[in-house]
């Protein structure tokens, strides 16, 4: 080992810190896949596009989940994190809407 040096990842457990985002996108998304008042194609790579876009541009929000949430943001603050996070799934699907990554529309409701 080199000097001896442990990586934080060893020294401590990291599998408590939760970015919150990609549950609070995740559940966004279902909502407009199922009420979205225009036909979108739902294929397996138009969905994971859209959860991406979303999540790169929404902030992210990370929690410690032990024992309870350690950190959590007012509920002022989460309620413009919602509307955020509307606004970027909205944004999400209408650009993969109009230029999906595949050529064909497999899935179209039309
Ligand atoms: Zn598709």
């Amino acid at each position: 080992m080199m000097g001896g040096i442990m990586a934080l990842t060893d020294r401590y457990n990291f599998e408590n810190l939760r970015n919150e985002a990609e549950k609070l996108v995740l559940k966004e998304l279902e909502f407009h896949l199922d009420t979205y008042p225009e036909p979108i194609c739902r294929c397996n790579e138009c969905v994971l596009d859209m959860a991406a876009m979303a999540l790169n541009s929404v902030k992210p929000l990370y929690r410690v989940s032990l024992l309870g949430s350690l950190y959590t943001a007012s509920a002022m603050d989460e309620k413009a994190y919602a509307i955020s996070v509307r606004k970027a799934i909205v944004n999400a699907i209408e650009k993969i809407r109009k230029n999906p990554s595949h050529d064909i529309e497999p899935d179209l409701d039309q």
